[in-house]
């Protein structure tokens, strides 16, 4: 059995539509669709949860959205059937708009309609092509915790939903990215997060294979929109892929490949619009495994500087900061600790994944024992690839190359799998254009 997620783009307009739904008919081992909103609608929900909009900002975004799926309907056979069906939802969004009390539930219910939506659509253009899906509401069996935003599924029950739901011989198609917590408000898996909702579904119903098809041929040595030449990755490991989606490559969302490790499920990496090229495969042990495969770069980090005379010759220091930390879920990354100071980095990109939200709180609160920096505009990039710690040659060439940028932090050591460092946000891009040209192009 193959789960086959499609993001936005491969959805996004009725010709995308045709195109993954074509894929879907063409082999009946594919049986559990997962797909994600629209491209661009989430973004555009998100934008509609903003507290300061005004009825004429609202209307705007209201009217993009409805726009974008009637465009699709206008193509469609059953055009009333699927426009009935766009409505009930497209209305209940615009309620949802109405109620007051705009905390994370509320956002979660909103950005859920984006999944909604597209299958409603989806599921006629799958039937236009013969594939005869059932629509299932993906909220009935991914069960989650009620950290709206970011929810952790409870695996236990999703199985258990999963096992009593799902039947051998039929064809589903779902939302990804959504799910509910125990009391049945509506939560989400973090932005990019219909990658991760397909993979548990492919560890749950005991999947052969999770394909990820999107709108680039395969996982690339870099983001192909950054550097034009970056090229497809034929095979990688699952642990450099994990280490990639972890530190920006968005083709996957970071949490993706957890689940499909543990249920043995292989993962392939495809565009819906070119399906004969082979794309990525995500493997437990590649042919080849070079010291450097790809370069990723995520935007938008917060260097997060604590200066403590305490610390000096101190116990319990790091353990009293961190302990605050995770308190109010701040999620580190990077981490670089001298005698009396730790350097931190945090994701506060606004469509991460696992976005980070330093607050007065948590600034006032490590205020009372330490002094603390924030700097923003900062970009992390990592060098992937296999034995990172152990190669030798590599460190020399990397540091001569960045000579004329400003580093700001560098972690080398403590993965195999990568060696990443911060750099100022106006120089990451031509940092990666220029690490791709001299160690994967070269
Ligand atoms: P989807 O909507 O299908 O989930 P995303 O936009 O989330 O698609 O992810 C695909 C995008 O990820 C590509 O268009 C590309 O710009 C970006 N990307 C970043 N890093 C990489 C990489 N290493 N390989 C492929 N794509 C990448
Ligand atoms: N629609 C959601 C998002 O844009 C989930 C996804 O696309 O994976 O973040
Ligand atoms: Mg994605």
């Amino acid at each position: 059995m193959i789960v086959s997620k499609f993001g936005g783009t491969s959805v996004g307009t009725y010709e995308a539509m045709q195109r993954s739904a074509k894929i879907v008919a063409a082999d009946s081992d594919r049986r559990l669709i997962v797909i994600s909103a629209t491209s661009g609608t989430t973004n555009d929900l998100v934008a509609l949860s903003a507290s300061q909009l005004n009825s004429t900002m609202r209307e705007e975004l209201l009217g993009n959205i409805e726009k974008r799926h009637l465009e699709i309907i206008g193509h469609c056979k059953d055009q009333e059937h699927v426009r009935d069906r766009f409505y009930t939802e497209f209305s209940k969004l615009r309620e949802h708009l109405d109620f007051v009390g705009r905390d994370k539930r509320w956002k979660d219910q909103l950005y859920a309609y984006g999944e909604m939506m597209s299958t409603r659509i989806f599921v006629e253009v799958l039937k236009e092509n013969g594939v005869d899906a059932e629509w299932l509401d993906a909220r009935e069996i991914m069960k989650t915790d009620s950290t709206f935003g970011n929810a952790e599924p409870n695996l236990v029950s999703i199985k258990k939903k999963a096992d009593k739901l799902l039947q051998k011989e039929k064809i589903y198609l779902t939302q990804g990215f959504i799910g509910s917590d125990v009391f049945g408000n509506t939560t989400t898996l973090g932005r990019g997060g219909s990658d991760f909702s397909a993979s548990l579904f492919a560890e749950v119903v005991g999947a052969d294979t999770l394909e990820i098809w999107t709108d680039v041929a395969g996982v690339f040595t870099t983001d192909p929109r950054i550097v034009p030449n970056a090229h497809p990755i034929y095979e990688i490991t699952f642990d450099e892929a994990a280490e990639l989606s972890v530190f920006g490559g968005k083709v996957l969302h970071p949490a993706t490949l957890k689940p499909a490790i543990r249920g043995g499920v292989n993962v392939r990496v495809a565009s819906s619009s070119d399906p004969d090229k082979p794309g990525t495969y995500i493997v437990e042990d590649a042919e080849k495994k070079p010291p450097i495969r790809a370069i990723s770069l995520r935007k938008d980090q917060t260097l997060l500087t604590v200066n403590s005379l305490e610390m000096l010759h101190q116990h319990g220091f790091l353990a009293h900061l961190f302990k605050v930390l995770a308190e109010h879920k701040i999620s580190v990354d990077l981490v670089s600790t001298s005698e009396v100071s730790v350097a931190l980095t945090l994701d506060t990109a606004v469509n991460a994944a696992n976005k980070v939200e330093l607050t007065d709180d948590v600034l006032d609160e490590l205020g009372h024992f330490a002094e603390i920096i924030v700097e923003k505009d900062l970009a992390l990039i990592a060098l992937i690839g296999n034995n990172l710690q152990k190669t030798s040659g590599i460190g020399g060439p990397l540091f001569t190359a960045l000579e004329n940028y400003n580093v700001r932090l560098i972690c080398h050591g403590a993965s195999p799998n990568n060696l990443c460092f911060l750099i100022d946000l106006d120089q990451a891009e031509d940092v990666v254009r220029m690490l791709h040209e001299k160690f994967i192009t070269e």
